[in-house]
């Protein structure tokens, strides 16, 4: 049997199973007095407004997956660097979204297409846009959206918006609700014990993922400072992200 994922509600600490996260979310008490207490709150100026829900996960690794309160005003480029800080950024690479066959790109990015002569010769272009457009704009319940950060060595993450709840403008714009426990691999080597390490030389040297449990890594032939701890990240490993 395949190992279950499950994560943590970052209101009440529980530990939920993946499938039963959202409806967790929808009943956790603690979330709800926060949300609660957060509408009641008339002393401070503040407006109204909507957040989504929004469930992202690795395409390729599902067990990595988090779900966010997104502020409507937000852009998909507050989303892009909330990625980049909390799973992704390495070097800086490139990065776009991908919703409904439209490319929502950095400045940075737009101006190195359009400098591009090839792109003019192609007729079935797609539509590239600029990342600094509010979710409102893009978002719906039910919208499906792709996210790839760098184009190289590419981690791609999907998106879906689950629905919508009163909020106030206050509030930050991107909120981690949940996020998935590091599902526990075993140590290559006598593959009992968990693995907590990743050997760099292997991997950089021989394309190797060597995990390793605490012991074997002391006796892991390539010495002790190539060793890395495994982070929960569906972009471990990749490029300069260890
Ligand atoms: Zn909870
Ligand atoms: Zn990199
Ligand atoms: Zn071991
Ligand atoms: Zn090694």
């Amino acid at each position: 049997m395949r190992p279950k994922s499950s994560g943590k509600c970052q209101f009440c600490n529980e530990i939920i199973s993946k499938s039963a996260m959202k409806r967790h979310l929808k009943d956790c008490t603690k979330r709800k007095e926060i949300i609660q207490q957060r509408l009641e709150n008339k002393k401070i100026w503040q407006k109204r407004c909507q957040f989504y829900l929004v469930k992202i996960q690795a395409m390729h690794n599902k067990n990595y997956w988090i779900y966010l309160d997104i502020k409507e005003t937000a852009t998909l480029k507050d989303l892009d660097a909330f990625l980049r800080e909390l799973w992704l950024d390495c070097c800086g690479h490139l990065s776009q979204f991908i919703i409904k066959n439209v490319y929502y790109l950095s400045k940075e990015a737009l101006d190195d297409i359009m400098n591009d002569m090839y792109l003019v010769l192609v007729d079935k272009q797609p539509q590239m846009k600029s990342i600094n457009v509010q979710v409102k704009n893009v978002f719906k319940v039910g919208t499906k959206f792709t996210y790839e950060y760098d184009l190289g060595s590419t981690t791609t993450l999907e998106g879906f918006v689950h629905e919508t709840r009163p909020g106030t403008s206050k509030e930050d714009n991107i909120q981690l609700l949940a996020r998935n426990t590091l599902l526990k691999t075993s140590c290559v080597e006598c593959s009992t014990r968990k693995a907590q390490y990743l050997c760099i030389e292997c991997l950089t040297e021989f394309g190797n993922r060597i995990l390793l449990c605490p012991q074997h890594a002391d006796e892991h032939g390539c010495g002790t400072k190539n060793l890395t701890k495994i982070l929960n990240s569906p972009r471990f490993g990749v490029c300069g992200y260890y």
